[in-house]
This record gives C-alpha cells, structure tokens and sequence, in this order.
C-alpha cells in the first residue's frame, strides 16, 4: 500500500472526518480508515445537540468556536444538502435546587465567557414552552443560540469536503492494530496490509482504548449502551431543544417534523452492547410524557441504541500521548458530536506543529496520572 499519507485517522465518525477536512486545509494528506460506513458509530445514532451551555472553562470555550463553526458550515463545507443546523435554543430544565444551583454557576461562567445564556423562571420556562407540564420545574437555563443538527449530513459534508481537498477515506476497512513501540508510531495494519505513517489518531470511540493498549497506553474510558427513538413526523410544536439532568431525559423536534427522545439510564448496560430494550421504550415515554404530555399520542417508528465513551471526569481525551506520532480523540460521553468542528480544528494544528487556537492542555491523557481532572456538571 502507499506510504504517502501524513496522518492515518481511526474512525469516520464525525470527529475523523472533522480531523480530515481540517488536515487537508491545510494541504496535508490524511487517510480514514473506517470499518464499516461513516457515521455507523456513536455519530449517526446521536440526538445531535448543539449547546453553548457547559460548566467548565475549557468546554464553554470549545463549543463558542462550535457554534461559530455551525453558523457558517453549509457555506464552508459547500455541501450539496442541507447539514438541518438548527438554532431553535437549548433548553436546561431544573427539577431540583441541587440543579437549578449548578445552573447558576454554569450561566455565571458562560457569561463570564461572553455566552448569551440566562436563568428562566418557572413562569419564564413555561412561556418559552407552553407544553410543559408546570409540576415541579423550578427554572432553567436557556441559550438561543443552541439547537441541534443532522448528524449523517454533517459527517458527510465534513467527508465530502474533506475528499476535495486531497483526503482519502476508505469504508469497510477496519484497522487491526497499530504498529509501532514506546517510543513512537509507525503506522497501521488493515486486512489489505501494513500502511506506514508518522501520525496515527485515534478516533474510534469506545473502541480506541483496545486499540493503543499494546502500545503501553492505559486509557480510563468504559462505555455505556444509551438509547433514543424517534416518532413520526407532526406538525411542528417545539423549536428548543430540552434536557433535564435530574432524570436524564432529553428530547427535539427535527426540521421533517419527528420527535427524537432519549433518557440516560445509570442502570444501562457497560460495555459494547448496542441492542434495543422494549423497557426503554416504556420508560422514556413514560418519562417524557411526564414533561411533556403532549407527547403522549405520537407514535414511535424506530428506537436504536448507542454507546457513550466515558471518562472518570466525563471529559474528552483529545491531543499527543508519551507514544510520538500518536493523538487521541476519545471519551465524548453523550456531548462529542458538536465539539466536531473546534476538535478537528484543533488536532489538525497540533498534528501539523502548529499552537491550537484554543489550548487543549487540560484534556491531555496525562490528566489521569498528575489528578488533574476537570469534571464537567454538564452532561448527561
Ligand atoms: C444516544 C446518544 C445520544 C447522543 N446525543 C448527543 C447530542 O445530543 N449531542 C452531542 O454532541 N453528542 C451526542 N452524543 C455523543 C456523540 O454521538 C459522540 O460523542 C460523537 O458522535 C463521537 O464521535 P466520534 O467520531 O468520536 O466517534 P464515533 O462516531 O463513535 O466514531 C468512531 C468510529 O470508529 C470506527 N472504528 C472503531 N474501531 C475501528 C477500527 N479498529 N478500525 C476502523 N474504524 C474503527 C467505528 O466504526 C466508528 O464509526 C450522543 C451519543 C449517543 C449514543
């Protein structure tokens, strides 16, 4: 095989391919190599929302040049379809005062940070969504400028674009190990061969941690099944997208007019499981119509499941490791599909020996070991 590349990217998910647009801007020659089709991961089974509203510095400070990203990515992807960005806001809804104080404090550092978002009371939160049950909201945290995107079209746009430019992806290539030592990479072996290369990076999500383990890299990620559903498309109704940490549920309304739902479970399976549940169905209905009885005729076409990759701080792993030649981009939990643009941004400057536009230190893996975690309150 051709020896040519600069960097061999593991996964096409959002952030691969993120990372190879990115690359190839810059004129460097990136290769993809995903085992099954874009998107087939984490990505394409994605609520796919946007939000400004993180509790930690770094975060706040990624998802501002996120959004900024989103508002002109049609444009600058030059992509045929519509990528569905959408920014009908975020709505954070507190259902108890442990939560409506984190809220406080989110909001006082995203406004720090120079993020438009504020506190809702209840009579506020209910004015912005009429159908919400009134029982038990205590107020909420809500950014206009967040919503939600189509995570298929964004993966491909990101792919398409990125082909353009001199990228190479190849589907249905599974990458078996990466070679190399200690000291450094030196590429990876497909089942069509050995493929050298000074830079390797690992974006394959819950599967990359088996991935560098023999190289010496422990890295501290389980993953958790997460499910979510969709309904038939009605009339629209809802134009924020809405989150309630205090029972994990959340829920949006696409542009055709269906309604994705999903809830996270601290119950839910560890591991690489990725098979549905009739229980989930039966809870997150009864869950989301709960908040929202409105919900309660609409009828359920298709229910899915996905992993999240989970740090001990519900952090990202993202940057160089001890191994030279060797990036991580891994440990997104249930938020990763909008720090695609910012990310990729990022890892392709310090691939390229560039300073990133935005400092990425504190995400390092060596975290693990000095205890310098940063958890993030903002996730589900
Ligand atoms: C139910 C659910 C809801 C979510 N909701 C949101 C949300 O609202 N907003 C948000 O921002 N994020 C959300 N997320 C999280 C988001 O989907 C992920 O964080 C993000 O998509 C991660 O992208 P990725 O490219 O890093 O990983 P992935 O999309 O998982 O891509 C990794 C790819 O690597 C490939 N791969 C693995 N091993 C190999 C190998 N050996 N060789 C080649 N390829 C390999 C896989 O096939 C996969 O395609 C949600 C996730 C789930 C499961």
């Amino acid at each position: 095989m051709s020896k040519c590349w600069d960097a061999v990217i593991i996964g096409g998910g959002v952030h691969g391919c993120s990372l190879a647009y990115h690359l190839a801007s810059q004129g460097l020659r990136p290769l993809v190599l995903e085992r099954s089709y874009l998107a087939s991961g984490g990505t394409g089974r994605s609520a796919a929302g946007v939000r400004h509203q993180f509790g930690t510095e770094v975060n706040c400070l990624l998802a501002i040049e996120n959004i900024r990203a989103f508002e002109r990515i049609q444009e600058e992807l030059d992509y045929p379809w519509d990528i569905e960005f959408q920014q009908g806001g975020y709505l954070l809804i507190a259902y108890s005062e442990g939560q409506l104080g984190q809220f406080q404090e989110n909001v006082a550092l995203q406004q720090r940070l120079g993020i438009d978002s504020v506190m809702l009371s209840p009579e506020e939160t209910l004015r912005l969504v009429p159908e919400l049950n009134p029982e038990g909201v205590l107020g909420a945290s809500y950014c206009a400028k967040d919503g939600h995107v189509n995570p298929f079209h964004l993966t491909w746009a990101y792919a398409r674009a990125a082909e353009r430019l001199g990228a190479t992806i190849r589907q249905y290539c599974p990458v078996i190990s990466i070679t190399g030592d200690d000291r450094g990479v030196r590429g990876v072996v497909t089942p069509d061969g050995t493929i050298e290369c000074p830079n390797v990076v690992v974006a394959a999500g819950p599967w990359g941690p088996s991935l560098v383990e023999p190289l010496g890299l422990e890295v501290p990620l389980y993953s958790e099944r997460h499910q979510i559903m969709v309904t038939e498309p009605v009339e629209r109704f809802l134009d924020p997208m809405i989150l309630c940490f205090d029972d994990g549920t959340y829920w949006k309304q696409t542009p055709h007019g269906s309604v994705i739902m999903g809830i996270g479970d601290p119950m839910e399976l560890k591991g690489l499981f990725m098979s549905s549940s009739w229980s989930f169905l039966e809870e997150a209905a009864l869950r989301i119509s709960s908040h929202m009885p409105s919900t309660l005729g609409l009828r359920v076409v298709r229910q899915w499941a996905g992993l999240y990759d989970i740090t001990p701080d519900s952090q990202a792993i993202i940057g160089p490791t001890p191994v030279e030649g060797l990036y991580l981009d891994l440990g997104w939990s249930g938020h990763g599909l909008q720090f695609a643009p910012s990310v990729g941004r990022i890892l392709a400057q310090l691939i390229s020996g560039q300073e990133p536009f935005i400092p990425v230190d504190a995400l390092g893996l060596d975290r693990f070991q000095t205890g310098r975690l940063i958890p993030e309150p903002a996730c589900v």
